[in-house]
């Protein structure tokens, strides 16, 4: 029976409830917003399956030989719409035309975020764009093996600790399945996101959100939220009070924060990211307007890659050096001091004022900040 005695140690996969044969386990959400399983111990027969398919209590470890690259898709619709490169929605597309099933990240009709399935091509554009909420992923490992057994092609997309909820439930390698991942920041609380939408929305009824928006440029992004009466809600990043709680560390998941996911031989096929520092890197492959880092992990994800060359620009990268800019490859981000003080007064103020008094706090919090931040910058735990 699966017992979660450090929050740190549970990612949220929900892989114990789909592999549970007596259904005995329920996903509850804690008071930040978070899932964790609990057990019905009156109908569990002590099966352990639920331990078994813990990614944490029995990580898979792998040696492969990742390649990097900088490209960015060619069709200037997609990549707008996209959060950097826009290569998601190629492979995706070469799936679906290849009778395939793509899962991923979603908004559903209350804008939370869930992972979901679609199978056609105008539909992808559901999963399009990075969605910085924990997504829920309910019962799709079982679906997931469903249509793989059914022998329909696969691509699952997810945060690396999803990828390996996954694997472990499988439990073996489908050779129709082919797995993204992406670089991962850490993944915020959907309590946090959803006070943060229905203050924004205040009633009123919201159409369409994206935390990327590319107005003003790839690397200055911009957060916006649009409603159906016509009006908008359009910030800055670096202002948004949000994204700044995203990047500051304030309300991640727990677990986030000692990933055990952090590698550059992670079990994806494919990781897709930002490639932050390209300006630096190969300035010829930077016109402001989005380019994606991309590793290729398996002899899968290399054919899969292979088939959408004809449709990006592309270039070769130095994978050792491209880390170096976007260190949530192989680094788990930094607790935010201040992290308890948000969740003990959630209900207590507005989202924007909350976030306003985490970072500032008390002289004293104010210096422990100062310290969390230099050894951030500094790298030092
Ligand atoms: C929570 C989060 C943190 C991230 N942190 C970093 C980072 O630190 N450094 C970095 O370089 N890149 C990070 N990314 C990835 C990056 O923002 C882009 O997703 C990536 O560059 C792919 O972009 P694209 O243009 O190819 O495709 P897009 O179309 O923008 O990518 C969409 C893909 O992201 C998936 N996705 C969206 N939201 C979620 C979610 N909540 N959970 C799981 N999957 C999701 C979709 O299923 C789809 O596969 C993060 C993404 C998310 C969601």
């Amino acid at each position: 029976m699966i017992d979660i005695v450090d929050k740190r140690d549970c990612t949220g996969c929900w892989g114990c409830a789909n592999i549970c044969p007596k259904s005995c386990i329920t996903m509850k959400t804690d008071k930040e917003g978070f899932d964790y399983p609990i057990v019905d111990e009156s109908t569990c027969v002590k099966c352990k399956k639920c331990i078994n398919v813990c990614p944490i209590l029995h990580k898979e470890e792998i040696e492969n030989n990742p390649v990097a690259y900088a490209c960015f898709n060619k069709d200037e619709e997609v990549r707008t719409e996209s959060s950097s490169g826009g290569i998601f929605t190629l492979i995706a597309t070469n799936i679906i035309k290849d009778n395939g099933v793509v899962f991923g990240a979603r908004f559903n009709e209350l804008f939370e975020v869930e992972h979901s399935y679609v199978e056609s091509v105008e539909d992808i554009k559901v999963f399009r764009g990075s969605k910085y909420v924990q997504s829920k992923m309910g019962y799709t490992f079982t679906k997931v093996k469903k249509f793989l057994e059914d022998g329909r092609k696969v691509l699952f997309s997810g945060t690396p600790c999803q990828i390996g909820g996954l694997k472990s439930f499988l439990g073996k390698d489908y050779k129709n399945l082919i797995c993204i991942d992406i670089i991962c920041h850490g993944v915020p609380s959907p309590l946090a996101w959803k006070k943060y939408k229905n203050e924004i929305s205040s009633g009123k009824k919201i159409t369409d959100v994206s935390f990327r928006d590319k107005t003003y440029g790839w690397k200055d992004y911009s957060f916006r939220m649009d409603f159906e009466d016509g009006t908008r809600y359009f910030e800055k990043g670096a202002e948004n009070k949000y994204i700044r709680g995203f990047i500051g560390d304030i309300y991640l998941r727990n677990s986030c924060y000692q990933c055990k996911f952090k590698s550059l031989h992670r079990l994806s096929d494919l990781t897709l990211a930002d490639f932050w520092g390209i300006e630096n890197i190969n300035s010829d492959m930077d016109d402001g307007k989005g380019t994606s880092f991309v590793i290729v992990n398996s002899e899968r994800g290399n054919n899969i890659f292979q088939q959408i060359k004809e449709k990006i620009e592309l270039e070769k990268a130095n994978l050792e050096e491209v880390i170096k800019y976007n260190m949530s490859a192989v680094r788990s981000s930094y607790k935010n001091p201040r992290r308890e003080y948000f969740f003990r007064n959630i209900n207590r103020f507005k989202f924007n004022k909350l976030v306003e008094k985490t970072f500032k706090g008390s002289i004293y919090s104010r210096l422990k900040n100062k310290i969390y931040i230099c050894m951030k910058n500094l790298g030092i735990r």
